[in-house]
């Protein structure tokens, strides 16, 4: 047996994330794991066990593992708690400055004047100013059946919601990565490994074995857990008990046949509600939700986290107070210094529209300009387009100042479904977008799926590598022509029938050039059985693999198009997953060597007279647009939030600078050095 005396440095212990790397790493292994903290001993495979120790900053732990690989695990955990569990920590010994690694939470202040009449003081959870009418939100409640099917059907009814609901987070997961970002969708990556809980699942399992229906032992099991979390006496994990009831009630509305509340607002709005569960807050549509008011849950708390990735003001913990506020009332939430204040006075409200004046300010004055096209100060235009997934998105996208759709990821139409989406169903989906999007370009990326991304009528023999097996184009062609076929017929009949005069479609994941032509023929062949003209339809494929920006010369003299896909091509030039838990940080889409692939790519593309684009990312990363444009990319496409501030990064530099920062940053040695260049 190897035995390990670690102490946990990260800012905020052992909590969700560096939890969520620890139990993956020992999964990995066969050895029986075991950590200690205090006198409590959990199983190191199960994520609620290791939460429940409830170890903070500077706790000291002890891990014992026995086994065939013991050895081999004991290297690799220390290693990998030393090196912060995904996390940058601050060891005592070095003198490193830690990155916070949530964002900030906004501070309650310290000298406040004294509370109005019509004021109540709450958390400030996230910062900004919000004045509206108030919408109250209760809880789904489900009715939990009290008979038995027998031991079988329990069995496969409890099984069946298990999977319906791993697919539905693993889409969340999806949609949260692409519209927030990858730290907001790891919240639901840590539902999706307590819902796969060794010990979570076997109780439920033990239960139905007693004479218990699935859905009450799953309840039961649930509420168990987020008991024990709220009882640790940590704010923190406290937190974590409305993930594990968050998730409980997802599995249930599986189970039960029984849909959760539904959360739609008619006019923009206030929220008030006991707590929002992180589903809750990540399906909140912005443009309706002005703020939100818990009478429970902390800072800390993931819908606070969301919020804040949101910019949705927002108060937490207001106890009782949030029922002494009126149906009809209307609010004014202070997610600065935590107050709420009741149907302000006309004088209150002028303050208040004031400061909101103010704060806005800056992103107003952005935004103004948005709409303009942008320019460096010495006049060469770089195109500024938006990624998104729907016609929501797009038209997000549009009012930021989106030029035109840049990656319109039409998976989103396919994951979390059970069924193939059918041809009049697409087709209505990109009728919408290109309506919305009107005279402003589209550039539809064909479905990217498998592998890492599964759908139920997508069936991959299991692979030992999916990122580097059938996915993208690759499975398309190979083994589901007919659904690339369905796909472009119902984008030629929208493109066709809405009139547009030009669009899009590229293909995703091409390394080889059998792969682009394969693709290219089945579009033709459709075109041809539809009879459209495709005189305006651009052919492009993404950059997202090395072999296709080493090819890019070959690829150019064909293609109308490159878009450079930076996340795939930055895990693919390292070779570095993505999502590796404890290596993602360092897959910096800056490192040299992703710079010369892009280069090469730019240079290719435009000897041949064809435009390039970059929709990974790092489009939106402030520190990589003058090297981008340096090195000749056309496009940028971002998320529809970085749209304003990326048009105004342009505006402020020239593009000889640019050229120039291009060029040192191809001669330095690692992404660290590039960071510090810029
Ligand atoms: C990319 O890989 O950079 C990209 C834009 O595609 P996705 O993130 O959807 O894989
Ligand atoms: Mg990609």
């Amino acid at each position: 047996m190897q035995q390990l005396d670690l102490v946990i440095y990260n800012e905020t212990g052992l909590h969700a994330r560096p939890a969520k790397t620890l139990v993956n790493l020992a999964k990995t292994f066969e050895s029986d794991i075991k950590i200690q903290h205090g006198a409590k001993k959990v199983n190191a495979k199960s994520m609620i066990k290791v939460l429940t120790l409830g170890v903070k900053k500077e706790g000291r732990i002890t891990v014992e593992i026995d086994g065939a690989d013991e050895l081999a695990a004991s290297v690799a955990i220390e290693e990998a708690v030393v090196s912060g569990l995904g996390e940058t920590v601050n060891h005592p010994s070095s003198n490193g400055h830690s990155e916070a690694a949530a964002s900030e939470t906004p501070s309650n202040g310290h000298a406040k004047p004294e509370l109005k009449a019509n004021e109540l003081q709450g958390v400030a959870a996230s910062p900004g100013l919000a004045c509206g009418p108030v919408v109250r939100w209760t809880e789904s409640e489900f009715d939990i059946p009290t008979d038995h099917q027998g031991e079988a059907a329990e069995l496969e009814a409890f099984n069946d919601a298990v999977v319906k609901t791993q697919a539905q987070l693993e889409a969340l997961v999806v949609k949260v990565t692409k519209d927030l970002s990858a730290e907001e969708a790891e919240i639901f990556e840590a539902h999706l490994e307590i819902l796969g809980d060794p010990e979570l699942q076997n109780t439920v399992k033990e239960q139905i074995k007693a004479g218990k229906n699935g859905a009450q032992s799953w309840h039961a099991a649930c509420e168990e857990q987020a008991t024990a979390l709220s009882q640790v006496g940590d704010e923190l994990l406290a937190a974590r008990a409305a993930d594990v009831r968050d998730l409980s009630g997802r599995l249930l509305s599986h189970l039960l046949n029984q849909p959760q509340n539904s959360r739609v607002l008619h006019q923009p709005s206030i929220i008030l509600a006991r707590d929002l569960s992180p589903s809750d807050t990540a399906s909140l549509n912005k443009n309706m939700v002005l703020g939100f008011v818990t009478s429970e849950g902390g800072p800390n708390a993931h819908s606070a986290i969301i919020a804040r990735a949101m910019g949705i003001p927002a108060i937490v913990s207001l106890g009782e107070g949030l029922d002494s506020i009126g149906d009809d009332a209307t609010i004014v939430v202070n997610g600065t210094n935590g107050r709420v204040e009741i149907n302000p006075s006309a004088e209150s409200l002028a303050i208040v529209k004031a400061e909101q004046a103010k704060i806005a300010e800056k992103q107003a004055a952005m935004l103004a300009m948005a709409q303009d096209f942008a320019k460096t100060k010495d006049g060469v235009r770089i195109e500024v387009f938006g990624n998104g997934g729907s016609a929501a998105d797009s038209e997000l996208c549009k009012q930021n100042g989106a030029e035109g759709i840049g990656l319109l990821r039409t998976e989103f139409l396919f994951l979390g479904k059970e069924e193939e989406p059918t041809e009049a169903e697409q087709f209505e989906t990109y009728s919408k977008i290109l309506e919305v999007m009107g005279d402003r370009p589209v550039v539809f990326r064909t479905l990217d799926i498998g592998g890492d991304k599964p759908v139920p009528y997508i069936t991959v023999p299991n692979e030992e590598n999916p990122f580097l097996g059938e996915r993208g184009v690759r499975l398309m062609v190979n083994h589901y022509p007919e659904m690339l076929r369905t796909q472009l017929k119902a984008l030629l009949r929208a493109y066709k029938e809405s009139g547009a005069s030009k669009m899009a479609i590229m293909f995703p994941m091409v390394g080889q050039l059998y792969e682009w032509h394969s693709a290219r023929q089945h579009f033709n062949d459709v075109a041809k059985e539809l009879g459209v003209d495709t005189k305006g339809i651009e052919l492009g494929i993404m950059i997202e693999v090395p072999s296709a920006a080493l090819n890019a010369p070959a690829f150019a003299a064909e293609v109308d198009f490159f878009s450079i896909g930076t996340n795939d091509l930055t895990q693919y030039t390292l070779a570095i997953d993505r999502q590796h838990p404890t290596l993602a940080g360092k897959a910096d889409g800056l490192e040299p060597a992703v710079l010369h692939l892009i280069k090469l790519t730019a240079e290719a593309a435009h000897e041949a007279g064809k435009w390039v684009g970059v929709c990974g990312e790092l489009a939106a990363d402030p520190a990589a647009t003058k090297i981008l444009i340096g090195l000749g990319i056309d496009e940028l496409s971002v998320n529809n939030n970085a749209i304003p501030a990326l048009k105004d990064r342009i505006r402020q530099c020239t593009k000889t600078e640019c050229e120039a920062v291009a060029q040192k940053a191809l001669r330095l040695r690692s992404a660290a050095d590039v960071r510090a260049l810029t």
